[in-house]
């Protein structure tokens, strides 16, 4: 099944040091049937592109549209 965007996110924090450094914990509202909640991400779910997750009202698997820089 393709991964769907995320309806809506919010992010505690932007910056990539503290990304990198805390696993930040992002807010979603899954695409398909709108149900809020959150996950703390790794960075590993960064390196393939955006971070995915399965919604755990639907079990459809969304994707979060969050671009990480690697500022070397
Ligand atoms: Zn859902």
């Amino acid at each position: 099944m393709e991964a769907i965007r995320v309806k809506a996110y919010s992010m505690w924090n932007t910056s990539i040091s503290t990304l990198f450094g805390k696993s930040p914990k992002v807010k979603m509202m899954c695409g398909n049937c709108e149900y809020v909640f959150s996950k703390r991400f790794e960075p590993i779910h960064f390196y393939k592109g955006y971070p995915k997750t399965l919604c755990p009202s639907c079990s459809r698997l969304n994707y979060v549209p969050i671009v990480v820089n690697n500022e070397e």
